[in-house]
């Protein structure tokens, strides 16, 4: 497809007669551009023609027409699509407060119209009755588009893309929009569960249960991980190639769930592990722990201060988990500037925060995950 038709809409002529808020236009303009940039470039062999498509509901006069608008909106997304009232609603924050995400949420509520539209003509109008799966490639897609910042919604888009390299697929465009995927998803080819946990995570972020990532540990969330991981690395591990295998798939899962994931390893690997002397048992026990810490704070580059029972983290400029229990101040000692932090118990830490290496901690367990490694070939188990 070399097509036009998006773009087309966005001319002098054709844009008088979209029904949308004139406070939109302008991103308006830059999603159909970028979606057309998109579909031309995946060289889609979409089975619905779009021009006549975009014509009947946005630029000729029906009952059916679309509205685009902007409403103020009661709950904590960015907008939302109703194929019902044939409307698209932006919420009035994006433009107050988050200018920067407007495009982002355009563009997945437009996908929202193309997707629904799209499944009425192939399967009927139930078919997208699946909340998450609708909502998460909806995400996923609209990424793919524009870019998002935003880390909470990047939850759902974060598990597919999870799946998706599980399963060995390249979800884009045209696969979305593809019989194959939609009959895969009608053919019970996702864990049955998994499509519930879903719906409820979904439930749960539309009523603002989700913030920041704290989507990590709620139960839907990680009930849906671990689906995932049930039906696609229920293999048993018989050498430490294996394990290196098992590791590294499950390197790619967005939540760390860690003492979950650990057991189902050690799960998978109890045949093996027990064939082993001891000294190769503990030297496995500790690659595999090594492999999970790495994972964690969502694999980013920070420096751990353990205060008493409280773990706080450095990123090199803000200091994570301070909280009522912990008070701050600056202490000299020498001629450096030091964080003193103490907790109500009693203990406390000078922090030498100017001199802090957020990138050790990384490094240092990738130290020995290599010596590891290297252990186990040459003593040829
Ligand atoms: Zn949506």
């Amino acid at each position: 497809m070399n097509d036009r038709c998006f773009i087309n809409v966005t001319n002098e002529n054709n844009l008088i007669k979209v029904n949308i808020d004139s406070r939109l236009i302008e991103s308006f303009k830059r999603v159909m551009l970028k979606l057309q940039y998109y579909l031309n470039e995946h060289d889609l062999s979409l089975e619905v023609n779009y021009e006549e498509y975009l014509n009947k509901y946005l630029l000729s006069e029906s009952k059916e027409k679309l509205s685009i608008i902007v409403d103020e909106l009661d709950y904590s997304i960015g907008g939302d699509y109703s194929s019902n009232e044939k409307r698209i609603r932006i919420n009035e924050d994006v433009l107050n407060n988050h200018i920067e995400e407007l495009d982002h949420v355009l563009c997945h509520e437009f996908i929202h119209f193309l997707i629904h539209h799209h499944s009425d003509i192939l399967y009927g109008s139930n078919f997208m009755g699946q909340l998450f799966i609708d909502e998460a490639f909806t995400e996923l897609l609209a990424r793919e588009v524009i870019p998002s910042k935003n880390i909470y919604y990047g939850a759902l888009p974060n598990i597919m893309n999870f799946y998706n390299k599980l399963v060995g697929n390249n979800i884009n465009y045209s696969y979305l929009f593809s019989h194959k995927l939609q009959d895969l998803m009608r053919s019970g080819y996702f864990p049955k569960t998994f499509i519930i946990h879903g719906d409820n995570c979904m439930q749960k972020y539309k009523d603002g249960e989700y913030k920041d990532d704290n989507y990590q540990y709620d139960s839907e969330y990680l009930g849906m991980q671990r689906d995932i991981i049930n039906q696609f690395c229920n293999f048993e591990i018989t050498n430490f190639t294996d394990l290196k295998v098992f590791l590294e798939i499950l390197g790619n899962r967005p939540a760390l769930d860690e003492e979950w994931v650990t057991n189902f390893i050690f799960e998978h690997i109890k045949p093996y592990m027990d064939s082993l002397p001891e000294e190769k048992y503990n030297y496995l026990f500790e690659y595999i722990s090594l492999y999970n810490s790495l994972l964690k704070y969502n694999q980013r580059d920070v420096c751990e201060i353990v205060l008493g029972e409280h773990l706080l983290l450095f990123d090199g400029n803000n200091i994570e988990g301070l909280n009522n229990d912990i008070t701050y101040s600056f202490v000299i000692s020498g001629n450096k500037s030091l964080l003193q932090l103490k907790d109500k118990k009693g203990n406390s830490i000078n922090f030498d925060y100017q001199n802090a290496d957020i990138f050790e901690r990384k490094k240092t367990i990738k130290q020995r995950i290599e010596e590891l490694n290297k252990t186990f070939l040459s003593k040829s188990l």
